[in-house]
């Protein structure tokens, strides 16, 4: 269901009233956690104010450590209902991650798009349900996943929209796989940009990244932001935070409202000459 049927066949469709895979480069920015009302509030107004078309934040997270800090706790329901307040706010449509079946239900009454990530990529009795949905999701690469293993876990998605009469509603999301070499020893990944063609070339599903896990240290965000939209990225995923080096998640990587501005300024040129 996810390969190409011939050279040109590409899948584009609408999210939050947004197209995806078709001439826009749809960019989903905010902050890896929904820390607080305020905080995605206030993110969501900065990330529109600059362009941005789609607003992001975690309320269920995939923590690598079992363990919270006096900075953090995850906020679950309570994220879920303030990314809805975000978007009564300012009309941007709403991903964010799910990570259990019993909480599909609750996560799609408050997003227009269910992320599943990169942990999670191969949990199939997950991606089954989340087909059921019938909803627009995006599909994260296992961070030691070859291209075959993340078609055919699209490929369970696939089946379910397909089952409900639908075309495939998925955009798969390179964010960084594990490399021995990372150039810091902060992360083991590194943004595998080949696998945007390599994709591209046997799916007409569109494929984006997310240069900030991928890079997981801003200063290289805006290159290989750039670099994607040069690989033929249809979309783009970038942290953004009010306060990066506070973030309660991943401070390295977070982008300011600033630096944010900077790159959709920069994306917009390179964008249209592609
Ligand atoms: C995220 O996007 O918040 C996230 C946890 O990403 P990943 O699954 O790629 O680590």
């Amino acid at each position: 269901l996810v390969a190409k049927k011939s050279p040109d066949h590409k899948t584009v469709f609408t999210c939050g009233g947004i197209e995806i895979g078709g001439p826009l480069v749809p960019v989903m920015a905010g902050p890896n956690t929904v820390e607080t009302e305020d905080l995605i509030v206030e993110s969501a107004k900065a990330i529109k104010a600059s362009g941005g078309h789609f607003l992001r934040g975690g309320a269920f997270k995939p923590l690598s450590f079992p363990y919270r800090s006096p900075k953090f706790f995850e906020p679950r329901e309570d994220g879920l209902k303030w990314l809805s307040v975000a978007k009564q706010e300012t009309g941007l449509p709403i991903v964010t991650e799910v990570m259990e079946i019993s909480k599909i239900d609750v996560v799609a009454q408050h997003s227009d798009m269910l992320q599943i990530g990169t942990r999670n990529m191969q949990n199939y009795p997950l991606l089954t349900e989340v087909g059921k949905a019938g909803m627009p999701v995006m599909l994260k690469r296992g961070y030691g996943s070859s291209l075959r293993d993340w078609l055919m876990a699209a490929e369970y998605i696939a089946l379910e929209h397909d089952r409900l009469g639908m075309e495939p509603q998925i955009v798969l999301c390179e964010r960084g796989i594990v490399a021995p070499h990372t150039h810091r020893s902060t992360s083991r990944f590194m943004l595998d940009l080949q696998v945007v063609p390599a994709a591209q070339e046997v799916t007409h599903l569109p494929v984006m990244t997310d240069p900030s896990h991928a890079t997981f240290w801003q200063p290289w965000v805006k290159p290989m932001m750039l670099a994607s939209l040069a690989a033929g990225a249809d979309a783009l995923m970038l942290e953004v935070h009010p306060d990066p080096r506070n973030a309660a998640v991943d401070p390295l990587q977070a982008s300011s409202f600033e630096e944010f501005d900077d790159m959709m300024r920069a994306m917009r040129p390179v964008a249209s000459a592609i």
